[in-house]
């Protein structure tokens, strides 16, 4: 068996412990005889599978009691219409949209379907690289809620700061950045996010919403499924979760707690987009496609500025056992994702290959 050093923007790396824990769990979990795949999510073994996954999560984020956390399928695209449908307090709701790359612009444009959304700053203008000033938007005195992206997956920026919402619920896809650093959840109404690029295997969204948002009614022309309060009303059981998926987040939880929490994490996660970022600020070949101030530590797209070259590299760069670094198509180039389970060894091995191909295409 060779691991190769997996550098996907999602599906992506997990932790190989958690892999292997769950491969010898796999045929008979704590002496049930049975794998959890197989399980009833009725049965007393997966209730604290699913209970324990919670208590870890609400231990490592520090989530408020008045925060629900909810286990939700559909992926991160499911909630952009879901954020609408739910939080906005009427059919012309409005609600305000900051848009720094394709995810944040679907999200508004799934909104449009159902409620007056507008945006309120954007950076499309020089291809989503950098983001917006938020210190001082022009905020709807009727918004029901401001809405980020707060780490873009494609371009690699990421907010350092909040946006100023001026009063208003903050909602924030936090999918390419759960859990890579503490976050002070009071500050937000709603995160969400996909956890197929930090947490675990594709199939589960997690939500983590404010209380007193969720409509207290059941929303007459919502879907029973679309509607945050069947799901919070039943401890996301309302219907079959996607428990397999569920079970390998419970276990990235404990590996996160294991390597410290998420103030370690951070600090991994710094050292390694170092190793990277220090490389392309003083590479000749390679540069990075955003500005500093707002790198992202978990996506972090660069480009030789030649098409062939940037294709070469990725061909080889496979061949090397370094693979998953083909650009997203809008941007081109190369992405190298190094999300949590990433080890900096995955990134020094990167940063020499990169040295070799520079010293080699010049
Ligand atoms: C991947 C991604 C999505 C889409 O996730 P799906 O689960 O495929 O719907 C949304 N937002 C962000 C920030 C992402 O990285």
């Amino acid at each position: 068996m060779s691991r190769v050093y997996n550098f996907s923007a999602g599906p992506a790396v997990l932790p190989e412990e958690v892999l292997k824990e769950a491969a010898e769990e796999m045929l008979d979990y704590k002496e049930c005889g049975m794998s959890v795949m197989e399980m009833s999510h009725r049965s007393a073994d997966f209730q604290q599978i699913i209970d324990d996954a919670e208590a870890d999560l609400r231990d490592l984020m520090g989530i408020p009691d008045n925060y629900k956390v909810l286990f939700l399928q559909g992926g991160a695209s499911t909630q952009f219409a879901m954020i609408p449908m739910n939080f906005s307090k009427t059919k012309n709701g409005v609600a305000d949209y900051i848009i720094t790359g394709q995810w944040a612009k679907k999200a508004y444009q799934e909104a449009k379907k159902f409620i007056n959304a507008k945006v309120v700053a954007s950076s499309e203008d020089k291809t989503y690289s950098y983001i917006p000033d938020c210190s001082d938007l022009d905020i709807d005195d009727d918004a029901d809620y401001v809405y980020i992206c707060e780490n873009n997956t494609i371009y690699g920026t990421k907010y350092k700061t909040l946006p100023n919402t001026k009063g208003k619920t903050l909602i924030s896809d936090v999918s390419s950045c759960f859990l890579s650093e503490p976050i002070d959840v009071s500050k937000y109404g709603v995160i969400y996010g996909g956890v197929q690029k930090n947490v675990g295997p594709a199939g589960v969204v997690i939500a983590i919403i404010r209380e007193d948002l969720i409509p207290t009614e059941e929303l007459a022309d919502v879907p029973t499924m679309l509607q945050y309060k069947t799901h919070a009303d039943k401890g996301s059981m309302y219907n079959t979760p996607p428990c397999y998926n569920i079970y390998m987040c419970g276990k990235v939880f404990k590996w996160i707690k294991a390597q410290g929490g998420l103030q370690a994490m951070k600090e991994k996660n710094e050292a390694k987009a170092k190793v990277l970022y220090d490389f392309l600020d003083s590479s000749k070949l390679f540069k990075g496609t955003v500005v500093k101030e707002d790198r992202s530590l978990m996506n972090v797209p660069f480009v030789t500025g030649d098409k062939d070259l940037d294709a070469k590299f990725v061909a080889e760069a496979k061949a090397a056992g370094l693979v998953n670094l083909k650009g997203h198509r809008t941007v081109g180039g190369m992405r190298a994702s190094i999300y949590n389970a990433m080890p900096i060894e995955g990134v020094q091995k990167l940063v020499e290959f990169m040295k070799k191909f520079e010293e080699e295409n010049s």
